[in-house]
């Protein structure tokens, strides 16, 4: 059955080493934004994010961090997007989600700290994020 009532319990794993380089890669970028794409996979509404792709001609300032969607390869293996949010807050943007891209969308607010990284699904609802 296509609308059968199980809601599954959406969740975020990711790997440590993932989270160091998101983490520098974000003070690289302060105070502008920056951008990269989850690459992982999906089982049964855990998402496992075990690598990283920087989006060809990504742009950001310190407000607002995007790349054009119509020059990414289609790949099942990317299942969101992280950006950081210069400003301190985690909380996604109306930007932000009208810009979804994938399954989730991580948001790291300043100062880029192990417990500054949030997720988010597309209505903007948290994904509780463990590190693995
Ligand atoms: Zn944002």
């Amino acid at each position: 059955m296509l609308f059968k009532k199980k809601k599954i319990e959406r969740r975020v794993s990711l790997e440590k080493k993932v989270l160091d380089s998101i983490l520098s890669y974000c003070q690289m970028r302060h105070p502008n934004e920056g951008i990269l794409i989850l690459k992982g996979k999906s089982k049964q509404g855990n998402i496992m994010i075990d690598g990283l792709v920087i989006p060809p001609f990504n742009y950001s300032g310190p407000t607002f961090a995007g790349f054009p969607h119509s020059f990414l390869p289609f790949d099942m293996s990317y299942v969101g997007t992280v950006h950081s949010h210069s400003s301190g807050s985690a909380e996604p943007s109306v930007t932000d989600l009208h810009n979804f891209f994938g399954l989730v969308s991580i948001i790291v607010q300043s100062p880029y700290g192990d417990n500054d990284v949030f997720a988010w699904d597309s209505s903007g609802n948290p994904v509780p994020v463990s590190i693995v």
